[in-house]
């Protein structure tokens, strides 16, 4: 027999005989009698510091316990002929969009500026090393997208625009651990994301669709407005009967070749701000308590926000705990901060970025205006930071104080930084609801604020700042017919999984 059972237990109790034991318990049957458990569900509550773990599980009572395996997604036919759809962009929107539309029997070929995995590891050691940024192949750009090098944090809200359990069933197929199908906040790791991303290509290209690396996007081969296929930066035509852009919120050549050509786009609200580094053994004490540091928790997230008095977001974004902060610039005179996190979150800095929300209003300029003003912080950062992707940093209380720091923490962003006050690089736009967001997140997280923490900029690429339109249910560009936008450049998505849902949908959109 098999018996659903949802358990609480303490981070003692975590493990499989402790939640063997909770269920034996809760289903009135000696231990004796269960002979494995399936993880549905696991949630972590860490209200009021008393760590509780919510468990949902399929309990396997006196019948042979068969564990779960993959594969879990519905597998790809064999597609013959030549590609009818050019896919730009091999992030997760792209990869998504080409499994879709290989399951529907449409070949398609897939465009990348960057390299692949491999040929990406030297490029970034070099950004760490040498500071020598490559235009083409960064953490942003190259094989798997923006999210190749990243923490892989799979948690969502975008629940309704697809089907988020088939993202997760297909990631597990190619490599990604079990856990992310049950985990309340999945992750893969940076460690693990680079094999779980070829994997997923070699999935591809085995059922016929082609993917090229090096081939950059120029423009859109056009007659009138429709769209025939695409212009490469070495001139090369690729017809195609459709064109699925997703090009990603780092790719500003392409919305301005998009601008340039006419299609339709409109300015949106973004975000932008700084990131903050603390001792993640700090962090784990304010959110776990007593519990901190247990094997059953790992490293402790934390999320925050508020609005200021002026009714101004401010929130934290992208926490990656045990992680690292990264160069994720895409220009040679603009520094960009991200995050990311090996698998097991073991490093001893927690980061996160802390930003603030601006509308295109804020920003001016129109409709490329966001781009510009996001470009304009970056090289702003770059020149205080003294050059080589060096960050401008202070210590978080100093910010608060107005400062210059006389010395900074260690931290575990590789260019290095330049201690500054970093009043004097951001608009007061930003400065000033990041403060008074600061002060909010101290009261309700106590010993957030402190010397030990570092705040180091810019985290400038939260989200686009521009919308490339599409027809809600076709998707399709209202400007240029055979253009479908997709994932986090189109606007459309903010997030992995978002943007996986987004491509998904896209190629589903696209008419036969
Ligand atoms: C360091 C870092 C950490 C992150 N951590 C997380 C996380 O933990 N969880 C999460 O959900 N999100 C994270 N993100 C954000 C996430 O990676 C993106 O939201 C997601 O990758 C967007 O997917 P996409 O396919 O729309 O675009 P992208 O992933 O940006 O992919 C776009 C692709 O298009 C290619 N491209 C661009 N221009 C051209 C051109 N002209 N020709 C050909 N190819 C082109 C790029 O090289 C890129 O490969 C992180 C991002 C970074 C940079």
């Amino acid at each position: 027999m098999r018996r659903l059972v949802d358990v609480i237990v303490g981070p003692d109790d975590a493990g499989p005989e402790g939640l063997a034991q909770a269920a034996a318990v809760l289903l009135g049957v000696e231990r004796s009698r269960i002979t494995g458990l399936d993880l549905k569900r696991r949630t972590i509550d860490a209200r009021q510091r008393r760590v509780r773990l919510n468990v949902s599980l399929e309990v396997w009572v006196d019948e042979a316990f068969v564990p779960s395996t993959g594969p879990y997604a519905p597998s790809l036919p064999t597609l013959v002929g030549e590609p009818e759809v050019v896919i730009v962009g091999s992030g997760p929107a792209g990869l998504f969009a080409a499994w879709a539309l290989a399951r529907r029997g449409i070949r398609s070929v897939i465009l990348e500026r960057g390299a692949d995995v491999r040929g990406r590891r030297p490029a970034l050691a070099r950004l760490n090393r040498e500071g020598h940024l490559d235009q083409q192949t960064n953490y942003c750009f190259g094989e798997g997208g923006a999210g190749t090098f990243s923490d892989g944090k799979l948690y969502t809200r975008a629940t309704k625009r697809g089907d988020v359990g088939l993202v997760l069933d297909l990631l597990v197929d190619v490599g990604a651990p079990e856990r992310i199908r049950y985990d309340a906040r999945p992750h893969i790791g940076t460690n693990r994301l680079p094999q779980v991303v070829t994997r997923f290509r070699e999935l591809l290209e085995a059922a016929g669709v082609v993917v090229r690396f090096g081939a950059r996007f120029e423009s859109l081969l056009l007659n009138g407005q429709t769209v025939r296929g695409v212009r490469l930066a070495d001139g090369e035509v690729i017809t195609a009967r459709a064109v699925i852009l997703a090009t990603g919120h780092s790719a500003r050549d392409v919305y301005r070749s998009l601008f340039k050509q006419g299609v339709a786009m409109t300015a949106k609200g973004f975000a932008a701000g700084l990131r903050i580094e603390h001792p993640q053994a700090l962090i784990d004490g304010l959110q776990y308590g007593a519990s901190a540091g247990h094997r059953n928790l790992g490293a402790a997230p934390y999320s925050l926000s508020c609005t200021d008095e002026a009714g101004v977001g401010v929130y934290s974004f992208c926490m990656c705990p045990g992680g690292f902060i990264v160069a994720a610039a895409t220009e040679t005179d603009g520094v960009v901060i991200n995050g990311m996190s090996p698998h097991a979150r073991g490093s001893k800095f927690a980061n996160s970025g802390l930003v603030v929300s601006l509308s295109p209003a804020d920003v001016g300029g129109g409709v490329l205006g966001g781009l510009d003003y996001q470009a304009a912080l970056e090289r702003a950062a770059f020149t205080a930071g003294g050059g080589g992707f060096r960050a401008p940093a202070q210590r978080v209380t100093d910010f608060l104080a107005r400062r210059v720091s006389a010395d900074l923490p260690t931290c575990s962003y590789r260019p290095g930084l330049t201690s500054v006050d970093l009043w004097e690089l951001l608009p007061r736009r930003i400065s000033e609801p990041l403060a008074a967001g600061l002060r909010q997140f101290e009261q309700s997280m106590r010993g957030y604020v402190t010397a030990e923490a570092v705040m180091l900029g810019v985290e400038s690429r939260s989200s686009s700042p521009l919308r490339i339109d599409r027809h809600e249910t076709t998707c399709v560009s209202p400007s240029h017919r055979g253009l479908y936008p997709c994932g986090e450049g189109a606007g459309f998505a903010g997030g992995i999984v978002s943007a996986a849902l987004d491509g998904v949908r896209v190629a589903n959109a696209l008419g036969s």
